[in-house]
């Protein structure tokens, strides 16, 4: 391998431009050249390449978001969009993709892997921590605390007026940001999708959190959470139910996606990127480096995509003690 090419797809995350960085210098340390793809896939198709040597990688470990930009690509979707998409691979030279995504993304590189015979690696980086294959992707860790530090605000405002405040937070279909936060930020209750509470558990565990004499509650709803409201039907429901209660309810939202990433997701992200070209130079291919048990592990491609990471459930377990 001489030459290998990066892009960033799907949602963008806080350590993406670690990843990079340290993808650019890996390529360098091992005498190998580093192409940056602009715009994931959709850059792939167009051609929109630009080499990246050690020097243009300075000043971005810190940086939130993906200085080669990411996109959602529908022509790459197509036996069309990938032909044009190896033709620019193989005018440039390239002779293997680092994909830094999620799951769709995975499987994007694996398509065009198999139709072409180019060897892939997958980095893992979305702030949902939902794939298989490792305890932590890129950018969770930092949205972790962007989180706590909202909520930790929300916080001072609701102990004051003595409010019970419902907290959407990012994560699609997995609960894991909102179960993690909630344990940090010190929520009274989690809604998750890979737990359904009930409405009924929900008002019973409220009304007993007032009675205990808490002054202001907090609930950290997952965005995938599936309780059949949305967070504002939710909030009226219970507003209308427990009448004891002056309910709000704040979306963190995009602001979960950006910031400065954490000391982990840098690290993370150094120590993943490094392996994923080491990983092609010993010949492997379409492996997704991840983190299992502290260590720099591969997992197939294949077994990654396959449905999420499970939530922990002792998580849930240390949650309801302490929210007492
Ligand atoms: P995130 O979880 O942050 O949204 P993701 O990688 O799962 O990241 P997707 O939007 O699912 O995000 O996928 C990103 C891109 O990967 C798509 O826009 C498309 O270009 C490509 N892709 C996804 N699925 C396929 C597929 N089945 N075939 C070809 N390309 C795909």
């Amino acid at each position: 391998i001489k030459k290998i090419g990066v892009l960033t797809s799907g949602g963008d995350a806080p350590g993406m431009n670690a990843a990079i960085r340290a993808i650019v210098r890996t390529c360098t340390y091992h005498h190998v050249e580093c192409i940056g793809i602009f715009r994931g896939f959709q850059g792939l198709v167009e051609g929109d390449f630009e080499p990246f040597g050690p020097r243009d990688v300075n000043y971005i470990i810190n940086k939130g978001g993906t200085i080669l930009k990411t996109a959602r690509s529908e022509t790459f979707k197509t036996a069309e969009g990938r032909k044009k998409a190896y033709e620019n691979l193989k005018k440039e030279a390239v002779d293997a993709l680092i994909v830094i995504g999620g799951d769709g993304s995975f499987t994007g590189a694996m398509i065009l892997s198999k139709e072409f015979d180019i060897p892939v690696m997958g980095i893992p980086g979305t702030i949902d921590n939902d794939i298989r294959g490792t305890s932590h992707t890129i950018g969770f860790d930092t949205a972790l605390n962007t989180v706590i530090d909202a909520v930790d605000k929300i916080r001072d405002t609701a102990s004051s007026h003595k409010r019970l405040f419902f907290v959407e937070v990012m994560g699609r279909d997995a609960g894991h940001i909102a179960l993690n936060a909630g344990i940090g930020a010190g929520a009274e209750e989690i809604l998750i999708p890979e737990e359904n509470l009930g409405m009924d558990r929900l008002l019973e565990s409220l009304k007993k959190s007032k009675k205990s004499g808490k002054s202001s509650s907090i609930v950290l709803v997952a965005e995938g959470e599936k309780l059949g409201k949305n967070v504002f039907e939710l909030g009226e429901y219970v507003e209308q139910n427990l009448p004891e209660y002056e309910v709000r309810v704040s979306v963190l939202g995009h602001m979960q996606r950006g910031g400065a990433p954490s000391c982990f997701d840098r690290v993370l992200a150094s120590r993943l990127s490094v392996k994923a070209v080491e990983t092609l130079l010993e010949g492997k291919k379409n492996y997704m480096v991840g983190l299992i048990n502290d260590k720099v592990e591969l997992t197939p491609l294949e077994q990654a995509v396959k449905g999420h990471s499970p939530i922990d459930m002792e998580l849930l377990r240390v949650s309801d003690i302490i929210s007492i």
